[in-house]
């Protein structure tokens, strides 16, 4: 008997036509016996949730089952102003209602286990469901080990705001509690690393603040890269916004951060140690960590895919999306998340069809707010090429010598952008 797909789904309507798990977990032969082929998709961020509604929309008779332990989703992007104060959390915030009118099955779960030889996965609740096809857009999770005294309980004192929510109130109260001369200092990991421009960003949203309301201070970038994405455009802005207000150390001049002190809020670096009044310490990253219980992680710590079908290259009938896979040139974005959630879903439904998978060609655009009314952009676009996606002609960047009227249009833009992402997203 199929899932009942038409409503929210209660933890008692969950678990209707799925084994409750005891030794062993259910097998998709029984599944299969039972109903249409089962797509589960684990996370319902960026990725997952565009891939879970693309499914359902693209395939009506498809089980699609999303499951997501919050909720409520709190979104990265334009979280940066919230820690300036420039917009409330609530407006980052969204439900999955909206997937669920469409006929997607949501389960407020994390998953715990997944076995690839059965096809199932295990729920925190001791569930377990088959699948047919497994989609894992778990985003990231912290390389605590790459950086010697942080770690969860260190991020409490020290926030990295990098998965938004509790985090990034945290860095925000720390920032309204700073007296006026105080220092803010953001550490930048390498690249790869989740949405590249964004703590560039976040460096001009503070400075916004801090101009407007504690002008004696500043804030102090430590990098552990010599270059970033749209630099020329950040820093030509921060000249003419904040003076100099921002340093920046580069990698090259030993702002790479070695490690921390979290009990007197010290960041080391190779030529010395910093006590800032804030210290927003962003650690390297990897995909998080249910992709790695999966078996689908390699030494890179990231997922490695065919970029065609996004099919794992390391456990079949698993494919992975957004910032937990292996990329390549595309930047590791909600954009570049929803595109792939898209096109995963296309190539989901081919394959159960018997039909061959098409190859895509991905948009993304990146927006980056460095003021109210000042923004810019690059757009690109993505096709596959070997095992990554390449960029391919198409892309654009907003011009450095541009008027203030253009920077002004682009800042609204983005708005328009966000708007427009999170209903795709979301509903
Ligand atoms: C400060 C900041 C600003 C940003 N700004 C932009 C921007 O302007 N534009 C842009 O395009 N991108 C931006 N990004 C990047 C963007 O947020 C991410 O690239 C995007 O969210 C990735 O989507 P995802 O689906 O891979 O992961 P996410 O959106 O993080 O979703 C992952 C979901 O998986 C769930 N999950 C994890 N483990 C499990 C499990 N075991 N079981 C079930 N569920 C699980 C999580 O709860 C989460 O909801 C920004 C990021 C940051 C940090």
């Amino acid at each position: 008997m199929p899932l009942m797909t038409m409503r929210p789904v209660t933890r008692r309507n969950a678990v209707f036509g799925i084994t409750m798990a005891a030794a062993t977990l259910a097998r998709p032969a029984l599944l299969r016996a039972q109903s249409t082929a089962r797509v589960v998709v684990v996370g319902g961020g960026f990725g997952g949730a565009a891939c879970a509604r693309a499914l359902k929309r693209a395939q009506a008779d498809l089980q699609v089952i999303l499951i997501e332990p919050n909720a409520v989703f709190t979104s990265c992007p334009f979280s940066n102003e919230v820690i300036a104060g420039l917009r409330d959390i609530e407006a980052q915030q969204f439900g999955y209602d909206g997937l669920a009118a469409e006929g997607v099955t949501v389960i407020g779960q994390a998953v715990t286990t997944i076995a690839p030889q059965q096809r199932s996965v295990l729920t925190t609740d001791g569930v377990a469901l088959p699948y047919d096809r497994l989609v894992l857009s778990p985003g990231i999770d912290f390389h605590y080990e790459a950086l010697p005294g942080y770690d969860e309980a260190a991020s409490g004192k020290m926030p990295h705001a990098w998965k938004a929510g509790a985090q990034t109130l945290l860095l925000r109260k720390q920032l309204e509690a700073m007296a006026d001369g105080g220092v803010v200092a953001i550490a930048i990991p390498a690249n790869p690393s989740r949405c590249p421009p964004a703590p560039y960003e976040r460096a001009s949203l503070i400075a916004h603040y801090l101009k407007t309301k504690k002008p004696r201070s500043k804030v102090l970038i430590l990098d552990a890269k010599d270059s970033f994405s749209q630099q020329r455009l950040f820093e030509r802005a921060w000249k003419e916004l904040y003076g100099d207000m921002i340093e920046r150390v580069a990698l090259s001049q030993g702002g790479r951060v070695t490690s921390v002190d979290p009990s007197t809020r010290t960041i080391i670096t190779e030529f010395g140690n910093y006590t800032p009044d804030v210290a927003n310490v962003i650690p390297a990253q990897r995909a998080g960590r249910i992709a790695e219980i999966a078996g689908a992680i390699d030494a890179t710590g990231w997922c490695p895919i065919d970029p065609v079908t996004f099919e794992s290259r390391l456990v079949p009938n698993i494919h992975v999306i957004g910032d937990a896979c292996l990329g390549g040139g595309i930047p590791k974005s909600a954009s570049a998340a929803s595109a792939q959630g898209k096109a995963c879903a296309s190539a989901i439904v081919n394959l159960i069809a018997g039909r061959p998978p098409e190859t895509p060609r991905l948009t993304g655009i990146c927006y980056n707010t460095v003021a109210p009314g000042y923004g810019f952009s690059l757009a690109g676009n993505y096709q596959p090429r070997g095992d990554i996606f390449a960029e391919v002609e198409g892309g654009a960047t907003s011009p450095v010598d541009a008027p203030r009227e253009l920077r002004a249009r682009e800042a609204a833009e983005a708005e328009r952008w966000f708007q427009t992402i999170t209903a795709d997203t979301f509903g």
